[in-house]
């Protein structure tokens, strides 16, 4: 049997801010079958993870694309790969059967051949909706809570600020930063977002970063005492007005730095002195490097979603031709929570 498999693409390599005219969406026919003595998988995909650090894969350089295999650069007018969750549809490979559930690294299309089936693991939904591990159960939520727990090593009753606070790492960031004990004000894009993280997500106070002039005194006035946590999903000159008024001693998890990504001339300079004399730890990490808390972290949030202590944020768009929006609106603001497209419902 054969199928018509559609993906997304990219035509060129993208510079700027995305925007659809720099995708494509093709189509060509699979044949759902295996040679045999292979241990190949294909699988279909149903939900697939809309991340931001793509963007930097879609330049024709970036400092991003030889740090870790999965931010290599992506090749104009082949599949891009990207998270998600997937049906077998033919194995080769005794670790998957055909109708299987898995999740891993798939496509931004409708079908994938996974050689060998690497990059793929047997999911469990534990009771939860798919969706859950393309988003919470993903990255982003592990990215929330090894950043958060490790990175910026929290102390009860500590003031933290968390910048794109209503995306898919930063409301969990809030949410655990809250539930930890903490004082946590966020900020986002819009006053919708920011009513939804004083109401629905139990942050202490958020306010909407594009109707402040002064970022500075801004934050100057949301922390009088200082902040000693600053979860940095923005970078750019949040980043250098939350070093000029955080305590000593503070910590920066620097996660990601979305404002900068789209814009090739803008570059945080945070004020060097303000770090050396408050001695503030500045630290990058990335996901990849924090495997080793998965089992903790799926234990811990399962937990607290099913006893109402965390809630899940999904914004989901369906079918493959939606994915380019989904992406391009991440860079506007669009989404709330975590962006999933969902691909086929099974
Ligand atoms: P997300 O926050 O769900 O979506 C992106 C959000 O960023 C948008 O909704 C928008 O919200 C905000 N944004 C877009 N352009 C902006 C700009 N110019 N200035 C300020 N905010 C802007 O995305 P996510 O997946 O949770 O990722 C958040 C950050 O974490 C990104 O920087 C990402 O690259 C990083 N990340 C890092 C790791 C790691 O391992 N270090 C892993 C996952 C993600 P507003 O309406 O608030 O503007």
């Amino acid at each position: 049997m054969e199928v018509n498999n559609r993906y997304i693409t990219i035509k060129t390599h993208i510079e700027g801010a995305p925007k659809e005219s720099d995708f494509e969406l093709k189509s060509a026919a699979l044949a759902l079958s295996i040679e045999d003595g292979s241990n190949d998988v294909i699988v279909k995909t149903l939900y697939v993870s809309i991340d931001p650090y793509q963007i930097n894969r879609m330049k024709s350089y970036s400092p991003s694309h030889k740090a870790i295999v999965g931010a290599a650069r992506i090749t104009p007018g082949e599949a891009i790969d990207g998270h998600g969750v997937a049906k077998v549809v033919v194995s080769g490979n005794p670790e998957f059967q055909k109708d299987e559930l898995v999740v891993g690294l798939i496509s931004w299309g409708e079908y994938k051949l996974v050689k060998g089936g690497g990059g793929l693991r047997k999911l469990e939904p534990m009771g939860f909706p798919l969706s859950y591990h393309a988003g919470i159960f993903g990255y982003s939520g592990l990215t929330a809570y090894s950043g958060f727990f490790e990175i910026c090593e929290p102390r009860k009753g500590e003031k933290v600020f968390v910048s794109g606070a209503s995306g898919s790492v930063g409301n969990l960031v809030g949410q655990f930063a809250k539930l930890f004990g903490c004082y946590v004000v966020g900020s986002a894009g819009n006053n919708e977002k920011v009513a939804l993280l004083k109401e629905k997500l139990g942050f202490d106070d958020a306010f909407n970063y594009k109707e402040e002039l002064d970022l500075k005194a801004t934050l100057g006035r949301y922390f009088p005492d200082g902040i000693d946590i600053y979860f940095d999903n923005v970078g750019g000159e949040m980043l250098e007005a939350a070093v000029a008024n955080m305590n000593l001693f503070g910590r920066v998890a620097a996660c990601g730095v979305i404002s900068e990504y789209t814009n090739a001339s803008k570059r945080a300079a945070p004020n060097m002195l303000d770090v050396v004399y408050k001695r503030i730890k500045i630290q990058g990490f990335l996901v990849p490097d924090h495997l080793n808390l998965y089992a903790d972290f799926i234990s811990t949030i399962s937990d607290h979603l099913r006893n109402g202590k965390i809630q899940s944020l999904e914004d989901i768009s369906n079918g493959v031709e939606s994915i380019p929006s989904a992406f391009i609106g991440l860079f506007q603001g669009d989404n709330i929570g975590k962006k999933i497209v969902c691909v086929a419902q099974d």
